[in-house]
This record gives C-alpha cells, sequence and structure tokens, in this order.
C-alpha cells in the first residue's frame, strides 16, 4: 500500500486507473512535453493487464517514479534516463 505524492491516491487501489496529476513533464532546459501513458503491449503484456509497478490501467498516466515509465523526451526508461542531469 503507499500513496502517490503527486495525485494524493492510494495506487494500489482498483479505482485509480491513472495519475490525475501526471499529464505534463517539464524538463530543466523548459522543455515541456506530454506524459506517456502506459501501454502494456510495449512490455508484451496482455492488454488488459494493469502497470505492473504503480498499477495505473492501460492508457493512463503514470504515477510519477514508477520504474515502467517512458521518457516522451527520449524514449527510455524515465527514471534511468538522462534528461534531468545537468
Ligand atoms: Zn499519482
Ligand atoms: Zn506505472
Ligand atoms: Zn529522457
Amino acid at each position: 500500500m503507499s500513496v502517490c505524492d503527486a495525485c494524493k491516491k492510494e495506487m494500489s487501489c482498483a479505482d485509480v486507473t491513472a495519475c490525475g496529476a501526471r499529464g505534463h513533464i517539464e524538463y530543466p532546459d523548459g522543455t515541456v512535453l506530454q506524459a506517456v501513458p502506459y501501454d502494456p503491449g510495449r512490455l508484451s503484456f496482455p492488454k488488459w493487464f494493469r502497470c505492473p509497478d504503480c498499477n495505473v490501467a492501460p492508457g493512463g498516466a503514470h504515477h510519477p517514479y514508477c520504474d515502467q515509465e517512458i521518457c516522451p523526451r527520449c524514449g527510455g526508461q524515465f527514471v534511468a534516463c538522462d534528461c534531468f542531469t545537468d
């Protein structure tokens, strides 16, 4: 059980299908991009499969710091990419 810092919702709750606070991502250089919604097909999961890390439904925005989130800027794993390092 854990509550998202951004949307303040319980992530394990089935009613929470997306992070309501994760619409756009602002990068240090001022670039603002739309967050990439969760796509189970990209990970070879069935299309109904909820995010294994943050439990959002397919098509929903991940909660921030989910390790399955894709960076819309570089296409890499968001938590591991270099877009936020100086
Ligand atoms: Zn959230
Ligand atoms: Zn997720
Ligand atoms: Zn990146």
